[in-house]
């Protein structure tokens, strides 16, 4: 801190320094490129799909969640931040998922009135979850949503998306699992079996699971225990329970996935962690991401836009998590976007400041990224540290505004990189001509 600062600061005990809440993270640069660059690629890449983007609040009443995602639910029974609003005493939460948010908004402005509806967002989630590589307490999510479509092609294009998405984010080693939960009845029915079956087993079972025996049976098949794995996979499989129409639905989405080459493997007993499921449930997998290798998770939802009090329409969705996509971006190795800047403005004298930003504003509206040196409140700082910051900026030039070219109306142009040292002067004038020399050298 310079002196005049100091002598300015009011009197003040040295102020405890405070930290972030646990699981929930600062996103800063580099890292913050990254995550610029993917939500660049997924806009990229929903527009070619003909999706449309929504923002959603945060906050909602805790009812949404409780009512569409089911109270026998993971995200419901614990992992919940939920409030009082002080002033109406509202129960409020904030948002563990998008589906329900959407679907709110989706039945309160009447969108499917005109007929279907392709929709994506991108935002941070909120589970209170026990920290841990690839799982946060505030993490983000990206989700597309199809609306008011009943076929098979919209859970089959849904998948060609995400796999798309993997495609341009270079992503390897994902597979894709897929399952289909049959309709109400069938399930239903199953149930019975199942419950059949894990009461013979309940030696074996936790608590959670004796828990969950008569309230949400399928929900137990999503365990994690490893002590109960072997009894779940010996468990009555729903899709032995599926009519006629379900399985038609199910080969229909199968079919259009191995026309396009997309390759999968059925896994019966994937039930995802809503209750609000039906018919097809899929997940993106990989294994180079430890024990959070589900990168990506969805299925249809017909039953929940009635559920949440709209007229009865069908839909199906997925969502990523950005936090374990970017991981495995890291992990395989690619390279960060460059974002230095093209060039560094070095000036020697505050005198020349006026002048030298006139000239930066011009580059910049040229297209060129300027980063202009900041002095300490005092004056620029030597040549020498300010030659060493434009180094460190990563500039392919440094444009030097010494007071003697100033008055001849001229710049010194140094290339900082490739044959660093070099040296040029250019007239002030023609700006829009060495951005432009710039540009094609960079
Ligand atoms: P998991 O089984 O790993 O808990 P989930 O079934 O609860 O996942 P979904 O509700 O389907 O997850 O959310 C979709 C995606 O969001 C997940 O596949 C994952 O990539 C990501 N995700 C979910 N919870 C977290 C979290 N706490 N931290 C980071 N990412 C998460
Ligand atoms: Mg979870």
């Amino acid at each position: 801190m310079s002196e005049s600062v100091k002598e300015n600061a009011p009197k003040m005990a040295k102020a405890q320094k405070l930290v972030g809440v646990k699981g929930m993270n600062d996103i800063l640069p580099p890292d913050s490129s990254r995550w610029e660059w993917l939500e660049s690629q997924v806009r990229a890449l929903m527009a070619r799909y003909a999706y449309r983007n929504v923002r959603l609040p945060i906050v909602e009443p805790t009812a949404l969640f409780v009512r569409g995602l089911g109270e026998v639910t993971d995200i419901v029974e614990k992992e919940m931040y939920s409030f009082e609003d002080r002033l109406n005493g509202e129960q409020l939460t904030l948002r563990p998922e998008g589906t329900a948010g959407l679907v709110r908004s989706v039945v309160e402005h009447n969108l499917l009135y005109e007929g279907g509806k392709r929709l994506y967002y991108m935002g941070p989630m909120f589970r209170h979850e026990r920290p841990q590589r690839g799982r946060y307490r505030q993490f983000h999510q990206i989700g597309a949503e199809v609306l008011g479509f009943g076929g098979a092609e919209v859970d089959a294009e849904l998948i060609l998306l995400a796999n798309d998405l993997w495609k341009v984010l270079g992503l390897k080693d994902v597979r894709l699992e897929l399952n289909s939960l049959g309709q109400p009845a069938e399930r239903q029915a199953h149930r019975a079996a199942l419950i059949t079956h894990l009461e013979k087993h309940s030696d074996v079972l936790d608590e959670e699971a004796k828990r969950r025996l008569h309230s949400n049976p399928l929900r137990i098949l999503d365990t994690k225990n490893p002590a109960m794995q072997s009894v779940v996979e010996a468990a009555p499989r729903l899709l032995d329970f599926l009519g006629e129409a379900s399985l038609a639905h199910f080969n229909a989405v199968k079919a259009i996935l191995d026309a396009n080459g997309i390759a999968y493997s059925i896994n019966p007993r994937l039930v995802r962690g809503m209750d609000y499921y039906n018919l097809t449930v899929f997940e993106f997998i990989t294994t180079s991401l430890g024990s959070q290798g589900t990168i990506c998770g969805g299925g249809r939802y017909d039953y929940l836009i009635e559920q949440v009090g709209g007229k009865p329409a069908p839909a199906v969705g997925w969502a990523l998590g950005v936090e374990r996509v970017l991981e495995l971006i890291k992990e395989q190795g690619e390279a960060l976007p460059d974002l230095a800047p093209d060039v560094y403005a070095i000036i020697p004298e505050s005198t020349a400041l006026p002048v030298a930003m006139q000239v930066l504003q011009s580059l910049r509206a040229c297209g060129v990224s300027a980063q202009m040196h900041a002095g300490s409140g005092e004056g620029m700082g030597s040549m020498k540290s300010q030659f060493k910051k434009a180094d460190a900026s990563g500039a392919r030039f440094a444009l030097v505004f010494g007071a003697e070219e100033l008055a001849q109306g001229l710049v010194a142009v140094k290339s900082l990189r490739d044959g660093a040292g070099a040296q040029r002067t250019e007239t002030l004038g023609t700006v829009a001509h060495w951005a432009h020399s710039l540009q094609s050298a960079l």
